[in-house]
């Protein structure tokens, strides 16, 4: 067969020698010959018919020609690109959607609360068409293997992402991106952030293109960054201990002191020639509230003291600052500072690490302590108070009336190894931020407040589940 080329060169070769034919037709035309006159007519009408077929030909030609070329970069891109590309084959979903509409369900998450099986439903109405190198690379398996394969085994782990992309694909939303687990072919759980883009109308595209980048590798370095960062906290908490080693004693001493009085006077009411059983029983019972007391702050050290992970728990924030004001009641009453506990009777529950919070009261009531020593003010005080910023967050302040900051250091406070002191360690702030933080909080510090000292505050987001705070507020510590 001719190569198409060749037979349009030929096609235009015709075209012109019909011209010049023409033209001498028309010349006859003029010495008046009528059948000339037609022939020349038919035979111009031919010849533009045929010259407009030629040009849409290459038109066509042209056309077919960029389509090609479009589709080879698409495959080009899809199975070079250093990213995991699988192309689903989404037409059963589609059908499954519009099924859906046509019920009048509006939104899927709810729907998919009532019928919990039709997340499985889903995954099986997904299956594969394709892989890119990079793909197979990660998920293993070979090109062949992909074909019609459901994606139900890829969600075995994170079934909760696949629920939320489904349902953002039925509210028509053009992007959906997620960090999540996926699980290879030969059985392997990947940490990967999950992207999907849908161009066009989404209701009715019937292929999806999902990519997947390996983030193991970053996702191993965060979860190292965090048990260096509670080891660190650990060290802190531990020195810190060390530091309130006087303040601890003290505190034990208190009711151990209160269990000898105690003992010592039900003895005295035992010798009477007639003992009193009522007295007895009182100091008795004194003894057992006391010792309970001392248990309870040899529970609270051991706490602090631990390499325990972190809880979760529901926390009323003032029981947290009441708690971790009496670690630090003797370093106050020896240095000779007023603590101000300024509670929000209002504020609800949050939920947190009970022994982490109270290290960041602990460490913030600690620096303004050192602060306002440091400047030998007489007067030393330290305002802690709670209050609800807005329904979904509390903020905490420390505030105290020492020296305050100095305008070049305000931007540094929470870096690590920043200090100002010839025997600190620059990690109180920076433990302080990463715990905050890690509770879904915000940390920051004002310079110098009205009373001239500063001001750190942090807020915490509101637990969903907080029970309603007590209604009874309790007066200032
Ligand atoms: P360290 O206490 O070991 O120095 P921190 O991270 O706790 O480490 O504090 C870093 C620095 O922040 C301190 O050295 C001090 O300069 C400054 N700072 C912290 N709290 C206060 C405060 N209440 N008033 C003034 N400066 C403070």
């Amino acid at each position: 067969m001719l190569p198409i080329q060749t037979i349009q060169d030929r096609i235009l070769l015709w075209a012109w020698g019909s011209l010049v034919l023409t033209l001498l037709s028309f010349a006859c035309s003029l010495l008046g010959d009528n059948f000339t006159a037609i022939a020349f007519a038919a035979f111009l009408a031919a010849s533009l018919t045929l010259v407009g077929a030629i040009m849409d030909i290459t038109a066509l030609k042209k056309a077919h020609a960029e389509l090609e070329r479009s589709e080879l970069r698409y495959r080009h891109l899809f199975s070079r690109m250093p990213i995991a590309f699988r192309q689903l084959d989404a037409s059963k979903l589609v059908a499954l959607f519009r099924k859906l509409r046509a019920e009048g369900v509006k939104d899927l998450g709810p729907y998919f609360d009532s019928h919990p099986e039709f997340l499985r439903t889903c995954m099986d109405a997904l299956s594969f068409q394709e892989a890119n190198e990079r793909a197979i690379q990660m998920f293993g398996g070979g090109v062949q293997s992909y074909v019609g394969r459901s994606m139900a085994e890829s969600w075995k782990e994170r079934p909760d992402t696949f629920r939320r992309a489904m349902e953002s694909r039925y509210r028509g939303e053009t992007n959906f991106e997620e960090e999540t687990k996926m699980v290879t072919w030969d059985g392997r759980v990947v940490d990967v952030l999950f992207t999907t883009a849908r161009v066009g109308p989404i209701n009715d595209l019937e292929i999806s293109l999902v990519g997947t980048i390996d983030i193991s590798q970053r996702v191993r370095a965060q979860q190292k960054l965090q048990q260096v960062q509670a080891e660190f906290a650990h060290d802190a908490r531990v020195s810190m201990l060390g530091e309130l080693t006087a303040s601890i004693a003290h505190e034990i001493n208190q009711p151990l002191a209160a269990i000898a009085t105690n003992g010592a006077a039900g003895l005295r009411w035992l010798n009477r020639p007639t003992p009193d059983i009522v007295e007895i029983r009182k100091t008795i019972e004194n003894i057992v509230v006391d010792t309970q007391r001392a248990a309870n702050i040899v529970a609270r050290v051991h706490r602090m003291a631990s390499r325990k992970a972190p809880e979760q728990e529901l926390l009323s924030f003032d029981e947290i600052i009441r708690e971790a004001l009496l670690f630090l009641r003797h370093e106050l009453e020896s240095r000779s500072v007023t603590i101000l506990h300024r509670p929000d009777p209002a504020v609800p529950q949050v939920l947190g690490d009970r022994t982490q919070l109270q290290q960041v009261i602990v460490n913030l009531a600690i620096n303004a302590v050192q602060a306002m020593s440091q400047a030998g003010h007489d007067d030393r005080r330290i305002v802690i108070s709670t209050a609800t910023q807005d329904a979904a967050t509390l903020c905490c302040s420390v505030e105290d009336n020492g020296p305050g900051i100095a305008d070049e250091h305000v931007g540094r406070l929470f870096e690590s190894f920043f200090t100002t002191k010839e025997s600190g360690m620059g990690m109180g702030l920076p433990i302080c931020r990463s715990i905050i933080e890690a509770h879904g909080g915000r940390i920051g510090a004002e310079a110098s407040t009205t009373n001239g000292g500063a001001r750190f505050w942090f807020t915490m987001p509101i637990s969903a589940m907080a029970v309603s705070p007590r209604s009874d507020p309790r007066p200032e510590a």
